[in-house]
C-alpha cells in the first residue's frame, strides 16, 4: 500500500505538463478553516517546517497547491516552485518569502485569485500527499479588508471543496462547532460527511471533558471522524532551534505531554483520535483510498484523452512525426535549396545589367551637366563659340571645346569610383535577394534566425568589399587615360542609349503629368508655364516676388510652373538628341563629337564589363562558397545559446504539432502507469480478499 498516492501524484505532475485536462482530476486534500482557527499551524506541523507567510495583514490570496513528496534519498528537505523555475530551495524562510510575494501579486481590487501557486516539498520525513491551502474564511470583514473579500473567498473555497477532493475542515476547540465556518461549508457540499475530516485545534484551550465531547460529536457526525490536535509551538526556549525540519517531533512531544497529563479523559477507552501524527496517518490513508477509488475512472478518462489526441494527430498531421531537430534540419535544407537556385540565376549577366543601369544614370548626369545645359562660359570656347546643344551636329572635330567636353565627361565617368559603386550595387542586390529568400523560407517565421542569416550575408559581403573595390579600380586604370572604342561597341552603344533616352523621356512625361494633376489640370499648368516663360524672356518684369507669389499665381504654383518649364525643355532636348542618335551622321564612329551620348554609353559598357569580371571572381563566387558555411556556423551558435526546441516552437504551426506529439507521448506514459497501478491494486485487493 501507499504507493498509489505517490504514483498518482507523479501522474498528476505529468498531466500538468500537457496542460491539465479537465476530464482528469485527481483527488487532493483541501484545507479550509476560518482565520486564526490554526490552519497554518496544522499544515506546518504536517510538513515539519514553518513556511507559510504570517503577519497581521497576511491573508492568503491565492490557493497553494502543496505537493509533499516522500523522498528517502533527499539529504536535506527542499521546496520547488515549478511554475517559476525555482528549484531546490533548502532555506524555508525563502519559501515563506516567495509565497508572501506571490500572494501580494494579487491586487487589492481583485482581493483573491483562483490561480494556484504550485509548491512541491521533498523530504524523507513527509508522506506523499497532495494538499491545497485556501484563504481562510472571514467571519467579520475587517476595516481594512475590501467588502468583496468575504464573498470572493467563499466562492473560491466552494470551487475547491467539490468532489473528489477530501475536505480537511479546521475548527478551534474554543469555538462552538455550530459556529465553525469550515464545517458549515463542508456540510453544503458533503452533507453526509463522507469525505470530510474534522480537525479540532487548540485542544489545550478547553477542558479535557469538553475536548473529548467535541471529538465524539454526534451532532455533526463525520464518517472519517474528528482528530484533536495542539499544533501551537511551545514558546521558544532557546534550547532548540525551531525550524530543524522536525517541527512535528516537537509538536508531537508537546501533544503527548498534554494528553498524557489528561489520561483519564484521553485514554484508550475514550476511543478518540488525538495528535498531529495520528492526523497525518489518517490523511495518508484517506487520500490513498480516495486515489484508489478514482483509479478506474482516471484510467478511463486518460484513455479517452489519448484516443482524442491520437485522432487529432491523425486528422491534423496525418500521423507525421516531428521533432525540433528535424524541423531545423528541414528548414536549413529548404533554405539551402532556395539559395542554390538563386546562385545559379544570379551571375555575370545580372551583375552587368545592374551595374550598367547604375552607370546609365551617371552618363545622363554627365550629358545633362555638359551638353543639355545652358551655354557654358569656358576658357576653351572655340572662336565661333559653339556653346549650345543646337550647335552639336555641326561640332568641328578639331574644335578644342568639343574635345574638352567629351574628354571631361568620359574622364568623369572613369574616375567616379566605379569600384565602390560596383561593389555597393552588387552587394546590395545580393543582400536584398538573400532577405527575399529568407522570406520565402521557413525561417521567415523566426525573427532571430532571420537576423542571423541576414547578418551572415552582410559579414561575408563586407569582408570582400574593400579588396574587390580596390581591385576593380586597379583594373580600370588604363581607361582613365584613354578609352578605345571599336565600331561594334559603337553600334551597341547607339542601340542601348536610344533606350536610355527613351526611358528618360518617359520619366519627364510622367513627372509632367503629375504636375498637371497637382495644379489642377493641363490648362492651368500651361498658364503658369507661359507666365514663367514670359518672365524668363524679360517680357514681364516680376517685381518683388514674395511668399504670396506673383502675376496672380501663388508661390507654390510658380514653383511648379518653373519645374514644368524645366521638364518641357529637357524633354525637347532629349527628343532632339534621340533624333540625332538615330541619324545617319551618328552611325559613324568618327563623328563621336556629334554624338557624345553614344560614346559615353560605350565607355560605360566597357567599365561595366571589366568591373563585372573582377566582381565575379573576387566577390560573388567567394560569397557563394562561404555564405552557406557561415550560415551553418552562425546558426549552430544561435541554437547552442537558445535551444533548438525554443527555435522550433516560435512557429505556431510547429509548436502545435510538437505539443500534440508531446501530449500523446505523455498520455501514453501516464496510461501505462495507471494500468500498472490498476493491476497492482486489483492484485492487492485480490490477495486481501483471498485471505
Ligand atoms: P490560521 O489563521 O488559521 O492559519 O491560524 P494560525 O495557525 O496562524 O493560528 C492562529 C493563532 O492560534 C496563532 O497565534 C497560533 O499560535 C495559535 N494556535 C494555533 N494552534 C494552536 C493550538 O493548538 N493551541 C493554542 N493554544 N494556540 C494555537
Amino acid at each position: 500500500m501507499m504507493y498509489i498516492t505517490k504514483m498518482m501524484i507523479e501522474i498528476r505532475n505529468l498531466l500538468q505538463k500537457v496542460g491539465q485536462s479537465s476530464a482528469v482530476t485527481l483527488p487532493s486534500i483541501v484545507v479550509i478553516g476560518s482565520q486564526s482557527s490554526g490552519k497554518s499551524s496544522v499544515l506546518e506541523a504536517i510538513v515539519g517546517h514553518e513556511f507559510l507567510p504570517k503577519g497581521n495583514n497576511m491573508i492568503t490570496r491565492r490557493p497553494i497547491e502543496l505537493t509533499l513528496v516522500n523522498d528517502p534519498d533527499a539529504r536535506v528537505d527542499y521546496g520547488e516552485f515549478p511554475d517559476l523555475g525555482l528549484n531546490k530551495i533548502t532555506d524555508f524562510s525563502l519559501i515563506q518569502k516567495n509565497l508572501a510575494e506571490l500572494n501580494m501579486s494579487v491586487s487589492d481590487t481583485d482581493c483573491v485569485s483562483d490561480d494556484p501557486i504550485r509548491l512541491i516539498i521533498h523530504s524523507p520525513r513527509v508522506p506523499d500527499l497532495s494538499l491545497i491551502d485556501l484563504p481562510g474564511y472571514i467571519q467579520v470583514a475587517g476595516e481594512n479588508q475590501p467588502r468583496e473579500l468575504k464573498r470572493k473567498i467563499s466562492e473560491l473555497c466552494d470551487k475547491y471543496i467539490r468532489g473528489p477532493n477530501i475536505i480537511l475542515a479546521i475548527s478551534a476547540a474554543d469555538v462552538d462547532l455550530a459556529n465553525s465556518t469550515a464545517l458549515q461549508a463542508s456540510r453544503r457540499v458533503d452533507p453526509r460527511g463522507e469525505r470530510t475530516i474534522g480537525v479540532i485545534t487548540k485542544m489545550d484551550l478547553v477542558d479535557a471533558e469538553k475536548g473529548v465531547a467535541i471529538l465524539t460529536d454526534k451532532q455533526y457526525p463525520l464518517r472519517l471522524g474528528y482528530v484533536g490536535v495542539i499544533s501551537k509551538l511551545p514558546s521558544q526556549s532557546g534550547l532548540f532551534k525551531r525550524d530543524t525540519g522536525n517541527l512535528l517531533a516537537i509538536i508531537s512531544r508537546n501533544e503527548k505531554a498534554y494528553f498524557n497529563s489528561h489520561s483519564a479523559q484521553f485514554g484508550p477507552e475514550a476511543n478518540v483520535n488525538i495528535g498531529t501524527v495520528t492526523l497525518r496517518k489518517k490523511l495518508m490513508q484517506v487520500l490513498e483510498q480516495q486515489m484508489s477509488s478514482k483509479l478506474q475512472s482516471t484510467t478511463e478518462s486518460i484513455k479517452r484523452e489519448l484516443e482524442e489526441t491520437t485522432y487529432q494527430f491523425k486528422v491534423q498531421y496525418n500521423e507525421e512525426p516531428m521533432t525540433a531537430e528535424a524541423y531545423l534540419a528541414e528548414s536549413l535544407d529548404d533554405f539551402k535549396h532556395l539559395f542554390h537556385k538563386f546562385a545559379s540565376s544570379f551571375g555575370r549577366p545580372q551583375m552587368q545589367e545592374l551595374l550598367k543601369s547604375a552607370l546609365d544614370q551617371r552618363v545622363l548626369d554627365q550629358l545633362a551637366a555638359r551638353y543639355w545645359n545652358k551655354p557654358i562660359e569656358d576658357l576653351y570656347t572655340a572662336p565661333n563659340e559653339p556653346d549650345s546643344i543646337a550647335d552639336l551636329p555641326k561640332a568641328d572635330p578639331k574644335s578644342p571645346y568639343w574635345h574638352l567636353q567629351l574628354d571631361t565627361a568620359s574622364s568623369a565617368l572613369t574616375r567616379l569610383g566605379v569600384g565602390r559603386l560596383a561593389t555597393t550595387v552588387v552587394a546590395a542586390a545580393v543582400q536584398a535577394n538573400v532577405d527575399k529568400l529568407i522570406d520565402k523560407s521557413a525561417f521567415a517565421k523566426h525573427p532571430s534566425v532571420r537576423q542571423v542569416i541576414s547578418e551572415a550575408a552582410a559579414t561575408v559581403l563586407d569582408d570582400r568589399a574593400y579588396t574587390t573595390s580596390d581591385g576593380i579600380e586597379f583594373s580600370l586604370k588604363p581607361y582613365k587615360y584613354e578609352v578605345d572604342i571599336q565600331q561594334q561597341e559603337w553600334n551597341q552603344g547607339r542601340d542601348h542609349v536610344s533606350g536610355v533616352l527613351k526611358g528618360e523621356l518617359d520619366q519627364c512625361q510622367t513627372a509632367m503629368k503629375n504636375l498637371e494633376n497637382a495644379v489642377g489640370g493641363k490648362k492651368k499648368l500651361k498658364e503658369v508655364m507661359s507666365f514663367v516663360d514670359k518672365a524668363r524672356k524679360g517680357e514681364i518684369i516680376i517685381e518683388g516676388e514674395s511668399r504670396n507669389g506673383a502675376g496672380g499665381f501663388s508661390a507654390a504654383l510658380l514653383a511648379r510652373g518653373r519645374e514644368a518649364v524645366f521638364l518641357r525643355d529637357r524633354a525637347d532636348i532629349i527628343n532632339m538628341r534621340m533624333v540625332a542618335v538615330k541619324s545617319r551622321q551618328c552611325k559613324a564612329m568618327e563623328n563621336k563629337y556629334y554624338c557624345p551620348e553614344i560614346f559615353l554609353d560605350a565607355v560605360a559598357t566597357k567599365l561595366t564589363q571589366t568591373a563585372v569580371l573582377f566582381l565575379n571572381v573576387e566577390m560573388l563566387n567567394d560569397f557563394y562558397a562561404r555564405f552557406p558555411r557561415e550560415v551553418e556556423s552562425k546558426l549552430g551558435e544561435q541554437m547552442h545559446a537558445g535551444g533548438i526546441e525554443k527555435f522550433a516552437r516560435e512557429d505556431p504551426r510547429i509548436r502545435r504539432h510538437l505539443d500534440l506529439i508531446k501530449r500523446k507521448e505523455l498520455l501514453e506514459l501516464v496510461l501505462s502507469k495507471t494500468e500498472t497501478l490498476n493491476r497492482l491494486d486489483s492484485h492487492e485487493k485480490g490477495i486481501d480478499g483471498g485471505f
